[in-house]
C-alpha cells in the first residue's frame, strides 16, 4: 500500500526520534482515516492517549515498536476515527430507565400497559408519567387523550410528548383544569365536542400540580444515571457527545465525573438559556455568566449557547412556513387547522440575546425546526452578521428539518453550520408527510442539499429517552444514522427525495470530523492523524464497503479514547 510516511509534528519530533517507543500498536487493519485525503492506512500508533503515527504495518511496526510496546494483530478488521454524536440529552436520557427497565412504547395500547404496571408499584394518589413519546411513531398516528389514560383512575397519568402533554382525568383534577381554565400565553388546554378539557395541553404541561415531586432523584442516583448512559454511549462507539442542554445545577455532575475518570466519553455542554422572561433579566444573566465556549478541557468542556426558537415537528408545535392542516388534528390533537405552530422568541428579542452571548465569546444555536422558525433564526444570524461577521463563531442551525433552497443559500453565505438529526426522517416522515403532503417537504432533511453547498453538517441523535442504542428515543447508534443519511429509507420502506442522500464518506465525516469541527476540536479529534487524540473505534464489518442495509447493523468492538480501552465488547 503507498500511504505516504505521517510522523508528529516537527516540535516533537526530537522526543520521538529519543525513543520510538509507542505503547500501543494497532496493525494488519483497515484504518479509515478520514484526513483531508480520506486516506486508508493499514496501522496506527499510540503514544501518551495521541496518535503518532498511521501508515503501513511494515513501517508503522519498524519505526514506532520499542521493547515495552504492545502490539494488536487487527486481522483486517475496520478502525474509524471515534464517533461524536453533536446532540444527546445524556442526563434526562440516563435517569430514564434508571430505575426500571422501559418497554416499547409504540402504540396506545402499549401506553396503557405501561399504566397498568406502574399502578402496580406506585402508592395512590403518586404521579405516573409516560416517558415522552412522540406521536407520529404511535401505531395510530395521533395523542393520546384522557379516556386513553383513565386506565388508572387511583393515580395521576401525564403522557409526556415534549412540548405537548396529555394527563388522565384525575391529573387535570388534581390541578384543578376544567372547561373554564383559560388558555395559558402561547399554550392551550384543548377541549373535546363537549367542551370538556380532552387531556391534551398544547405547551401548556406547566399547569399539571405536583407533578415533579413525584420521586426526586437523589444526587448520588442522578450521577449513577449519568455515568450509565455516558458508558452506554461509549459502547455504541462514540467518543464524544454534544449535551444539548446542560442546566447550571447539572454542570457538577459532570465535573464530579470528570474528576472521577467516570465520564466515559468527552462531552461538550451546551448551555440553553431561558427566554421566557423580560429581555433586560436574560441579558443580566448572560453578562453575569462566567462560562463561555470552550471553557473547560478535552473531556469536559462548554460549547454552545442555546436558546429555544419553536416547538417540535413531532407535536405539531414546530413554527412552519404552512399550516398543520386537517390530519394535525388527530396526529397532534390541535384545534386550529391554520395553526403553523409556535415561535417563542421574536427576532428583535432573538437578535438582542444572541447579541449579548456573542459579547461573552458564546457560538450561538438555537432549535429551530420548522421553516419559519429557521426563516428567524436567519434573519437573527444576519442582523448580527452585519455588525461583524458571524462566521468566525461556527453559530449553527440546530435541527434544521424544514430547509428552503432560500436557507441554504443564505447558511452558505454567513459560514452557518448544521446540528442535523438524520435518523428522524426514518420514524417521522410517514406522519409528516401525511400532514404535509411529500411534495412540500422536498426540503425535510435535505442533508445532500446542504453539503453541495459547502456547510459543514454535523449528525447527532438527539437522543432523549432510554438505554437501547436501537430503541431509544431517538436511537443513538451512529451506524443507524449514517445508514439513514445514506439510504434515506423511512420505516414504512420508502426512499424520500433520494437526491438528498449522502455517500458513506459524507455521513462518516458528519460523525467524526465535521462534528468536531463544530465543536472546535477539527485539530484535536475527527481524524486518524499524527498528533490528535486516539480516539479510535474497532469494528468487525467494514464501513466502506459492507452491503448498504448492513451499515446500521455495524456493531463495535473496542472503542479507545485518549489511548484507553472504554469499552470492549
Ligand atoms: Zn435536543
Amino acid at each position: 500500500m503507498n500511504y505516504p510516511r505521517a510522523r508528529f509534528s516537527v516540535l516533537l519530533l526530537p522526543a520521538l526520534l529519543a525513543a520510538a517507543d509507542a505503547d500501543w500498536i494497532l496493525h494488519n487493519g483497515k484504518v479509515v482515516t478520514v484526513d483531508a485525503r480520506f486516506s486508508v492506512a493499514e496501522a496506527v500508533a499510540i503514544k501518551n492517549g495521541r496518535i503518532t503515527a498511521v501508515g503501513t504495518s511494515a513501517q508503522v511496526l519498524k519505526d514506532e515498536r520499542g521493547p515495552n510496546t504492545r502490539l494488536t494483530d487487527l486481522q483486517g478488521k475496520t478502525v474509524l476515527p471515534g464517533l461524536i454524536d453533536a446532540h444527546v440529552h445524556a442526563l434526562g436520557a440516563g435517569l430514564s430507565e434508571y430505575r426500571a427497565k422501559l418497554p416499547p412504547l409504540d402504540s396506545i395500547a402499549s401506553i396503557q400497559r405501561y399504566i397498568r404496571e406502574r399502578a402496580k408499584t406506585t402508592a395512590k394518589g403518586e404521579w405516573i408519567v409516560v416517558p415522552r413519546t412522540l406521536p407520529p411513531r404511535l401505531k395510530e398516528m395521533r395523542m393520546p387523550t384522557r379516556q386513553d389514560l383513565d386506565v388508572s383512575t387511583t393515580h395521576p397519568v401525564a403522557f409526556d410528548g415534549s412540548y405537548v402533554w396529555a394527563a388522565n382525568s384525575l391529573a387535570l383534577k388534581i390541578s384543578g383544569i376544567t372547561r373554564d381554565t383559560p388558555n395559558p400565553p402561547g399554550g392551550e388546554v384543548v377541549k373535546g365536542p363537549d367542551g370538556e378539557p380532552n387531556g391534551i395541553l398544547r405547551n401548556a404541561s406547566h399547569l399539571l400540580k405536583g407533578i415533579h415531586q413525584a420521586q426526586p432523584f437523589t444526587e448520588a442516583g442522578k450521577l449513577s444515571a449519568l455515568e450509565k448512559m455516558l458508558s452506554l454511549y461509549a459502547a455504541a462507539g462514540l467518543t464524544t457527545v454534544g449535551d444539548r442542554i446542560v442546566p447550571p445545577a447539572d454542570y457538577p455532575l459532570f465535573q464530579t465525573l470528570r474528576r472521577l475518570n467516570k465520564l466515559h466519553v468527552r462531552t461538550v455542554a451546551t448551555w440553553r438559556i431561558n427566554t421566557d422572561r423580560p429581555l433586560d433579566a436574560i441579558t443580566r444573566e448572560i453578562q453575569a455568566s462566567t462560562w463561555t465556549t470552550n471553557q473547560g478541557d478535552e473531556w469536559l468542556k462548554f460549547g454552545s449557547f442555546k436558546v429555544t426558537l419553536d416547538g417540535g415537528q413531532s407535536v405539531g408545535t414546530a413554527y412552519q412556513r404552512m399550516p398543520y392542516g386537517p390530519f394535525g388534528r388527530q396526529l397532534y390533537g390541535q384545534t386550529d387547522p391554520h395553526s403553523r405552530g409556535t415561535l417563542f422568541v421574536d427576532v428583535d428579542k432573538l437578535t438582542a440575546i444572541f447579541a449579548a452571548a456573542r459579547d461573552k465569546g458564546w457560538q450561538l444555536t438555537a432549535h429551530a425546526q420548522g421553516g419559519s422558525a429557521i426563516d428567524t433564526l436567519l434573519d437573527a444570524f444576519e442582523r448580527l452578521d452585519k455588525a461583524k461577521p458571524i462566521a468566525p463563531t461556527r453559530s449553527h442551525v440546530m435541527h434544521g428539518s424544514f430547509m428552503s433552497e432560500e436557507v441554504i443559500r443564505r447558511m452558505a453565505r454567513m459560514g452557518i453550520l448544521a446540528d442535523i438529526q438524520p435518523g428522524w426522517l426514518h420514524f417521522d416522515v410517514p406522519a409528516l408527510e401525511r400532514v404535509f403532503g411529500l411534495s412540500n417537504m422536498r426540503y425535510f432533511a435535505s442533508f445532500g442539499s446542504l453539503v453541495r453547498a459547502g456547510i459543514i453538517s454535523a449528525g447527532g441523535s438527539d437522543h432523549m429517552i432510554g438505554h437501547d442504542k436501537n430503541n431509544a428515543v431517538n436511537p443513538f447508534n451512529p451506524f443507524f444514522n449514517m445508514w439513514m443519511a445514506i439510504t434515506r429509507r423511512t420505516t414504512e420502506g420508502k426512499v424520500i427525495y433520494p437526491e438528498e442522500r449522502v455517500d458513506r464518506r459524507t455521513a462518516l465525516k458528519m460523525y467524526t470530523i465535521w462534528a468536531a469541527y463544530l465543536q472546535f476540536s477539527e485539530k484535536e479529534k475527527g481524524s486518524i492523524e499524527p498528533g490528535k487524540f486516539a480516539d479510535l473505534v474497532i469494528t468487525g464489518r467494514d464501513f466502506l464497503s459492507c452491503p448498504e442495509d448492513e451499515i446500521r447493523n455495524i456493531e463495535p468492538l473496542t472503542t479507545i479514547i485518549g489511548g484507553r480501552v472504554e469499552y470492549q465488547r
